[in-house]
Protein backbone atom coordinates (compact mmCIF):
# COMPACT_ATOMS: atom_id res chain seq x y z
CA UNK A 1 0.00 0.00 0.00
CA UNK A 2 1.58 3.43 -1.47
CA UNK A 3 2.52 5.61 1.41
CA UNK A 4 -0.32 8.38 -0.06
CA UNK A 5 -3.21 5.80 0.00
CA UNK A 6 -2.42 4.95 3.54
CA UNK A 7 -2.51 8.45 4.81
CA UNK A 8 -5.87 9.56 2.51
CA UNK A 9 -7.44 6.12 4.34
CA UNK A 10 -6.41 7.27 7.85
CA UNK A 11 -7.58 10.51 7.11
CA UNK A 12 -10.93 8.89 6.13
CA UNK A 13 -11.19 6.71 9.00
CA UNK A 14 -10.91 9.98 11.35
CA UNK A 15 -13.31 11.79 9.69
CA UNK A 16 -15.95 9.02 9.63
CA UNK A 17 -14.97 8.08 13.55
CA UNK A 18 -13.88 4.67 12.57
CA UNK A 19 -17.00 4.10 11.13
CA UNK A 20 -17.34 2.12 7.57
CA UNK A 21 -18.89 4.68 5.00
CA UNK A 22 -21.77 2.07 3.27
CA UNK A 23 -22.77 0.15 6.62
CA UNK A 24 -21.30 2.10 9.16
CA UNK A 25 -19.37 -0.99 11.32
CA UNK A 26 -16.63 0.12 13.61
CA UNK A 27 -13.31 -0.64 12.04
CA UNK A 28 -10.17 -1.18 13.21
CA UNK A 29 -6.97 0.05 10.92
CA UNK A 30 -3.58 -1.61 12.53
CA UNK A 31 -4.81 -4.40 14.53
CA UNK A 32 -8.85 -6.19 15.44
CA UNK A 33 -8.21 -5.10 19.36
CA UNK A 34 -8.99 -1.61 18.39
CA UNK A 35 -12.68 -2.91 18.46
CA UNK A 36 -12.31 -3.38 21.97
CA UNK A 37 -14.53 -6.77 21.88
CA UNK A 38 -13.30 -10.39 21.39
CA UNK A 39 -13.92 -11.47 17.48
CA UNK A 40 -14.78 -15.23 16.77
CA UNK A 41 -11.28 -15.53 15.40
CA UNK A 42 -8.51 -13.28 13.89
CA UNK A 43 -9.95 -14.41 9.81
CA UNK A 44 -13.47 -13.34 11.35
CA UNK A 45 -12.34 -10.03 12.39
CA UNK A 46 -10.46 -9.47 8.93
CA UNK A 47 -14.03 -8.23 7.70
CA UNK A 48 -14.19 -5.53 9.58
CA UNK A 49 -10.44 -3.91 8.64
CA UNK A 50 -10.47 -0.45 7.35
CA UNK A 51 -9.61 -0.41 3.20
CA UNK A 52 -9.06 3.20 1.37
CA UNK A 53 -12.79 2.75 -0.90
CA UNK A 54 -12.16 4.41 -4.31
CA UNK A 55 -15.55 6.61 -4.80
CA UNK A 56 -14.80 6.51 -8.68
CA UNK A 57 -12.94 3.03 -9.12
CA UNK A 58 -9.30 2.93 -9.89
CA UNK A 59 -10.40 1.03 -13.53
CA UNK A 60 -13.24 3.80 -14.39
CA UNK A 61 -10.07 6.24 -14.42
CA UNK A 62 -10.73 7.49 -10.36
CA UNK A 63 -7.76 9.13 -8.75
CA UNK A 64 -5.95 8.50 -5.13
CA UNK A 65 -7.06 11.69 -4.11
CA UNK A 66 -8.86 13.08 -0.65
CA UNK A 67 -12.17 13.91 -2.61
CA UNK A 68 -12.48 10.57 -4.03
CA UNK A 69 -11.40 7.87 -1.07
CA UNK A 70 -13.72 7.33 1.74
CA UNK A 71 -12.94 4.34 4.84
CA UNK A 72 -14.80 1.26 3.89
CA UNK A 73 -14.50 -2.00 6.11
CA UNK A 74 -12.93 -4.80 3.89
CA UNK A 75 -16.22 -6.59 3.07
CA UNK A 76 -17.95 -3.59 2.20
CA UNK A 77 -14.85 -2.95 -0.38
CA UNK A 78 -14.71 -6.23 -1.74
CA UNK A 79 -18.23 -6.84 -2.02
CA UNK A 80 -18.56 -3.88 -4.08
CA UNK A 81 -15.54 -4.53 -6.61
CA UNK A 82 -16.17 -7.86 -7.09
CA UNK A 83 -18.97 -7.04 -9.76
CA UNK A 84 -17.25 -6.76 -13.30
CA UNK A 85 -18.57 -3.32 -13.34
CA UNK A 86 -19.03 -2.15 -9.77
CA UNK A 87 -22.54 -0.42 -8.80
CA UNK A 88 -21.78 3.12 -8.51
CA UNK A 89 -20.44 4.37 -4.69
CA UNK A 90 -24.40 5.57 -4.04
CA UNK A 91 -26.28 2.87 -5.76
CA UNK A 92 -24.10 0.24 -3.33
CA UNK A 93 -24.79 2.52 -0.12
CA UNK A 94 -28.90 1.61 -0.99
CA UNK A 95 -28.20 -1.44 -1.35
CA UNK A 96 -25.85 -1.91 1.46
CA UNK A 97 -28.80 -0.19 3.76
CA UNK A 98 -31.64 -2.13 2.69
CA UNK A 99 -29.42 -5.50 3.12
CA UNK A 100 -28.41 -4.51 6.83
CA UNK A 101 -32.18 -3.35 7.10
CA UNK A 102 -32.61 -7.33 6.51
CA UNK A 103 -29.92 -8.17 9.05
CA UNK A 104 -28.60 -9.96 5.86
CA UNK A 105 -24.58 -7.53 5.82
CA UNK A 106 -22.65 -9.25 8.43
CA UNK A 107 -22.89 -12.02 10.56
CA UNK A 108 -24.82 -11.95 13.74
CA UNK A 109 -21.67 -11.74 16.30
CA UNK A 110 -21.31 -7.89 14.76
CA UNK A 111 -24.20 -7.00 15.90
CA UNK A 112 -24.36 -8.73 19.05
CA UNK A 113 -20.60 -7.51 19.95
CA UNK A 114 -22.19 -3.95 19.28
CA UNK A 115 -19.75 -2.80 16.48
CA UNK A 116 -22.74 -1.74 14.26
CA UNK A 117 -25.02 0.13 17.03
ZN1 LIG B 1 -18.88 -1.71 5.61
Amino acid sequence: LCKKIKSLREAAYRQQHGRCYYCNVAMWLDCPTELGVCTPSIKASTRLRCTAEHIQARTDGGKNSRGNIVAACAHCNRTRHRRRVPLAADSFAGYVVRRLAANRWHPPWVRDRGLLE
